[in-house]
């Protein structure tokens, strides 16, 4: 059960960087107009562990938005606020199996839930952190990512208006769950807040030790800070592994068996409970909207080093 050696780190690093660069398809997203315009060739990958060491190959200090990224971390701030009971009845946990921006699941109101880690949960998450003004609220989650990254993050400015002048879906989705009294707060106040999570500047370092946090029991492996409570890390990687790839976390599930999320900027995390994490960027995205290259590094890394979380090993 030990952690691979730095070497081993290193090689795989490298191998999975080679194997997959030249690899050029998917296609970045295009619904938010920034995003379209990104270098489809930017591909990096960094590996952090739970006793503060980071191992990184190309593009790994690249700055982009977090996108849906963000959504496991404010989930896990909800959830160390509002209790674990709280955050399954009024939000959800259960996959939907449907694309992210998907309204189908919050129609089915009676008989299915949504889930913190698709666009209708993650904005009533949002709706649910606490706090009596909008700048209240925006402090906790931009405080919360910055602590799970260890290091001040901020937004970037062209990326939140990019995507709030053009997130029509996002407002159909919040007034039909503000329809159903599904939200903790105001809807167009709570897409708000959510757009600007979803614009958060990181690098792929950022995310490696964000998700080496989650790795690490809820401990920033560098900052040694406790960002989330032990108890609340295997809720939080439950939902990722189940809902953390929207219509595709079975297939990952059963090709990769590691709890991950992604976001359509082209971010990936992945957590080895105990021993490490992995974050990819890289923008062009499949069809369900996930990294092409990084879901192929991911699972080359994984396989090499035998931590699919259900091998035993
Ligand atoms: N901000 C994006 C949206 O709301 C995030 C989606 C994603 O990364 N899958 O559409």
């Amino acid at each position: 059960k030990d952690i691979p050696t730095p070497e081993t780190f290193q090689q795989v690093l490298k191998e999975a960087y080679e194997t997959f660069k030249g690899v050029n398809e998917g296609k970045n997203a295009d619904y938010i107009p920034f995003l379209a315009k990104a270098d489809p060739n930017l591909f990096g990958i960094v590996i952090a562990t739970v006793d503060g060491k980071v191992y990184e190959i190309g593009d790994s200090k690249y700055p982009f938005s977090m996108q849906s990224v963000s959504k496991v971390f404010t989930f896990a701030h909800v959830l160390q606020t509002l209790g674990s009971t709280a955050v399954e009845e009024k939000i959800g946990v259960n996959a939907t199996g449907l694309p992210f921006n998907s309204l189908i699941a919050i129609e089915l109101n009676e008989t299915r839930s949504v889930n913190p880690l698709v666009n209708a949960g993650a904005i009533t998450t949002v709706s649910f952190v606490p706090g009596n003004t909008p700048e209240d609220r925006w402090n906790q989650i931009i405080g919360t990512m910055s602590d799970f990254a260890g290091r001040p993050l901020s937004v970037q400015e062209e990326v939140y208006r990019s995507e709030s002048e053009t997130n029509l879906r996002n407002r159909g989705i919040v007034q039909l769950l503000d329809s159903y009294k599904k939200l903790g707060s105001d809807p167009l106040e709570s897409l708000d807040l959510y757009t600007r999570q979803c614009s958060i500047e990181v690098t792929a370092r950022d995310l490696a030790l964000m998700s080496a946090t989650l790795a690490n029991g809820g401990v920033n492996p560098i900052t040694s800070k406790r960002v989330l409570a032990q108890n609340y890390v295997p809720k939080v990687l439950a939902v990722m592994l189940t809902n953390g790839l929207y219509e595709d976390s079975g297939t990952w599930a059963y090709q990769v068996g590691l709890p991950a999320k992604s976001g359509v900027s082209g971010g990936i995390i992945a957590v080895v409970p105990g021993k490490f994490a992995i974050a990819t960027y890289s923008p062009p995205l499949d069809q369900a909207g996930n990294s092409f290259r990084g879901q192929k590094a991911i699972e080359y890394i994984t396989s090499k080093l035998g931590v699919n979380i259900f091998s035993g090993a």
